[in-house]
């Protein structure tokens, strides 16, 4: 139930509140409206934040209303693409939510291979409308995140090894910055903010429209094998090998969870997205040979379909907590201390994912683009995950996985798994480009406008 101190009024500004609405094209949707039980609600369950006004906008002529009124009322701005950040940025207590989630349209020009989207678009819906024409670009590995925030953090996912990251295939975003300004930011145009925006993530402005490079995809030879969890010493040995021998064409990932009808298990989820999948047969044998797994879901597959594989893991509204860090390499003693933790689970709903960076995407320069972390390496996320009862004894599950893996954990975290707001974290995610990125949010938001993210504080003039 909601608390009735909770519910934020900004009464004193009513005339212009009310101004705001009629001005939209959206829908301004304020506390007690029927709508805003709904539209405060995000994917992370556990975060319950009651904003003074939610702009659900239609237009970048609405997102610029919305960014005016925030900066002339001195409220706090929350930025929802999909709203799947962990940490719940995409929505403020008594501030005003810019919410992107109407903002749906995707265009795919098959001639120039090129797709336009908006920001309220999810992976699974704009690799759906690519895909009409044969064509993909890099998304992140799960259908219901938003293309938003996964695009500007760097956006890994099955096709880096291929195509390197969502932001290596960002070809434009068009963004509003706190000063009310359209902008669009690409090699040609404005080419300091077009590298920041590529890994910075939300702090620059609100961007109201990505262009990016497709490359053809036919049908894909993916699913995952399925093998229990007694057996994980043996299967992430395995994987480990695998997963260094796999070409840039494929690309593997582990989970540590529970399965309906198979109980805690180890999952490897695996792809091949080549031209050729009598090839793909060929590569991957040895995964499917090894155990054998209980159960064998790779087959020829749409693409969107394969995606949409991961979506029972990690439904809308779940209570969840992650803590996440990256591993240079594997060792037998790290993975021993990671099986150890995955038997420790609390809930039946918890998860530990192991990402393994590689192919292209680690072939880019450091430099290059905000993103920094350009090496192989793996990221782990032990995300804790519950539907009721109290939280602590899940919290404390991951907390003390994280914990346990620390000796064997390498500097620097992709941003959009950070958990929390550390300075540190961020200044080790973006290494010696943080300075760089300092800089430019002084120059595009120097009052930290755009602050509720992995935030980059503005440079101190000197
Ligand atoms: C189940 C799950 C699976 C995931 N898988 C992957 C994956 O495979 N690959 C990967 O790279 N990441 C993955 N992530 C992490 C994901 O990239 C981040 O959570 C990201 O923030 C989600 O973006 P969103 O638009 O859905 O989130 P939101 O919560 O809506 O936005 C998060 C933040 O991004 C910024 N932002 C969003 N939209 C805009 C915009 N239009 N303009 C400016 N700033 C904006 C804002 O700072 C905002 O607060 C996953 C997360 C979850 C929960």
């Amino acid at each position: 139930m909601q608390s009735n101190e909770l519910i934020p009024t900004i009464t004193a500004e009513l005339p212009a509140v009310e101004e705001l609405a009629a001005k939209l094209n959206g829908q301004l949707i304020r506390p007690g409206d029927a709508a805003y039980e709904e539209a405060r609600r995000l994917w992370n369950g556990r975060i319950d934040k009651y904003p003074a006004l939610i702009a659900r906008c239609r237009t970048t002529q609405d997102v610029v209303l919305a960014v005016n009124f925030a900066r002339d009322h001195h409220l706090t701005v929350a930025i929802r693409g999909g709203a799947h950040n962990t940490n719940g940025f995409a929505s403020a207590n008594d501030g005003l939510v810019i919410d992107l989630s109407a903002m749906k349209g995707v265009q795919v020009d098959p001639t120039t291979r090129i797709a336009r989207a908006e920001p309220g678009v999810k992976i699974g819906e704009f690799i759906r409308a690519t895909q009409q024409y044969g064509l993909i670009a890099p998304t992140g590995i799960c259908s219901d995140t938003g293309i938003s925030g996964s695009t500007l953090g760097g956006g890994i996912g099955w096709l880096m090894g291929k195509h390197g990251l969502a932001i290596d295939n960002a070809l434009s975003f068009e963004l509003v910055t706190a000063d009310g300004r359209l902008l669009k930011a690409s090699a040609a145009e404005n080419a300091d903010l077009f590298w920041g925006l590529r890994g910075g993530g939300g702090n620059f402005g609100i961007v109201t429209a990505f262009e990016y490079q497709l490359h053809p995809l036919g049908q894909v030879l993916a699913g995952m094998v399925i093998h229990p969890l007694a057996r994980a010493k043996e299967v992430l040995d395995f994987y480990r090998d695998f997963g260094r021998t796999i070409p840039d064409d494929m690309g593997a990932e582990a989970f540590l969870a529970t399965v309906p009808e198979v109980g805690p298990a180890v999952i490897i989820m695996a792809g091949y997205f080549g031209d050729d999948l009598a090839e793909g047969e060929r590569l991957l044998a040895p995964l499917r040979r090894f155990g054998p797994p209980l159960v064998d879901l790779i087959q020829p597959i749409a693409y969107p379909d394969f995606v949409s594989m991961l979506d029972p893991l990690a439904p809308v509204g779940r209570h969840y907590h992650e803590s996440a860090y990256s591993v240079k390499q594997f060792s037998d003693e790290a993975l021993a201390t990671l099986i150890a933790r995955a038997e420790q689970m609390t809930s039946p709903f918890s998860v530990t994912i192991i990402h393994h960076i590689h192919g292209a995407a680690t072939r880019i320069a450091p430099e290059a683009t905000a993103f920094a972390l350009r090496e192989p390496h793996y990221i782990v996320i032990h995300t804790a995950a519950w539907e009721e009862g109290p939280a602590e004894p899940h919290i404390a599950w991951g907390r003390a996985s994280y914990a346990a893996m620390q000796p064997f954990a390498s500097p620097g975290l992709y941003v959009n798994f950070i958990m929390g707001e550390t300075e540190e974290a961020v200044r080790a995610s973006y290494r010696t480009n943080y300075d760089r990125l300092a800089a430019l949010k002084r120059k595009y938001d120097p009052t930290n406008f755009f602050r509720l993210n992995q935030n980059i504080k503005p440079a101190v003039k000197v």
